[in-house]
């Protein structure tokens, strides 16, 4: 090819997501696989938001709502925030991105937690900033780390609290006294994907610390707990002034009209939300008391998935799981080559995992 692509671009290799069921299926000839690798709602869909999904269908010749009025306005009383201190993004990911792009000046620099979720630093490094990162402590965000890492290029801070992948939190008052400690022309961007699923009083949202006179930004998603990971919508949360920057590189539908109907009617579905939560606690109890029994060393969590510690490489465990219709993720790309990471999935989806986790490792103690 004759046409000179920027280098920032040509280093990066594309974000590699967890295998779709559909795809192991083909590949093996099996079916009854479960996936158990990318964190969504083991209950489906709820079906108050099927239902909006279908009522919405015959309006699909229209535009939809670029300012998701209904949406913002429920979404803003659920939160008590104002509608102007909300944004909408095709999933919190594109939030992530246009983050990046409104505020980063050439020479800007991006700071994280390593390993957290990759695609702070694919934005950043895909918009030709520079990252730096802040290495987890016994596979915590080390808060007074990131803060001695703020250096006068820095201009934007992603911690994802709980983190992708240890499912950790940071504590309520370590928080508050990082974000005092801020520097007033850094924006701290706190992505809470997993805030529904923690344990209460484990750790505290940003949204807390919205009147503190600094630049934070909330991200939230509708995939995790809402189980609405295929229509992409979620949203983030901050000043009128930092909102109204981020409105301007948006693109003006960038959400679309079902996943704002469905988003809508999945927030007034509190049951379904508080049936998702349930399981997923009472799931991770009866999955942390088998692996116990199994002498197999794990993460605690506040999130919906787990690292597991495996007696062979991540990577090995994780193709014979496959070769059972198992979808884990593998932690090779996230430096934990001997872990593998579970999603808290369904009693059913569980047991099977249980079973063939047990089968290989006999596997390899049988020799
Ligand atoms: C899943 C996830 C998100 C949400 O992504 P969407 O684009 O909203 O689906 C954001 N941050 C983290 C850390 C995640 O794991």
């Amino acid at each position: 090819m004759k046409i000179r692509v920027p280098d920032h671009i040509a280093s990066l290799s594309p974000y590699v997501p967890g295998k779709p069921i559909d795809e192991l299926e083909r590949e093996l000839g099996i079916s009854d696989s479960v996936k158990l690798a990318s964190n969504e709602n083991p209950l489906g869909v709820s079906p108050k938001a099927v239902e909006a999904i279908c009522n919405q269908a015959i309006n699909l010749n229209r535009y939809p709502d670029g300012n998701a009025f209904a949406l913002k306005k429920e979404l803003s009383a659920s939160l008590c925030v104002e509608p102007d201190e909300i944004i909408f993004g095709n999933g919190s990911d594109e939030l992530i991105d246009l983050i990046v792009r409104t505020f980063l000046l050439p020479g800007d620099e991006v700071l994280t937690a390593d390993p957290s979720f990759m695609i702070y630093w694919l934005s950043a490094r895909a918009s030709g900033h520079s990252v730096s990162y802040v290495p987890l402590k016994n596979f915590m965000v080390d808060l007074d780390g990131l803060l001695s890492a703020v250096g006068p290029r820095t201009k934007v801070i992603f911690l994802n609290n709980p983190n992708n992948p240890t499912g950790s939190v940071v504590f309520p008052g370590e928080l508050d006294r990082f974000i005092r400690a801020l520097p007033d022309d850094v924006i701290l961007v706190l992505d809470e994907a997993y805030m529904e699923f923690i344990e209460p009083g484990s750790t505290i949202s940003g949204l807390e610390f919205l009147d503190y006179n600094k630049n934070i930004i909330v991200l939230r998603t509708f995939s995790k707990a809402y189980g609405l990971a295929g229509i992409r919508i979620g949203y983030g949360v901050s000043s009128k002034e930092i909102i109204d920057y981020i409105n301007r590189v948006r693109l003006p539908f960038n959400t679309n009209m079902m996943a704002q109907s469905a988003a809508l009617a999945v927030l007034k579905d509190k049951e379904f939300v508080d049936k998702t939560i349930n399981l997923i606690w009472n799931q991770k109890k009866m999955l942390y008391q088998e692996l116990e029994r199994m002498g197999v060393e794990y993460v605690p969590t506040q999130a919906n998935f787990f690292l597991i510690k495996t007696p062979v490489k991540g990577n090995i465990i994780y193709e014979k799981l496959l070769f059972s219709g198992v979808i884990v993720r593998p932690m090779d790309s996230y430096d934990f080559p001997d872990y593998i990471r579970l999603t808290i999935g369904s009693v059913i989806e569980n047991e099977k995992f249980l079973m063939e986790f047990a089968k290989i490792l006999q596997g390899f103690k049988s020799g």
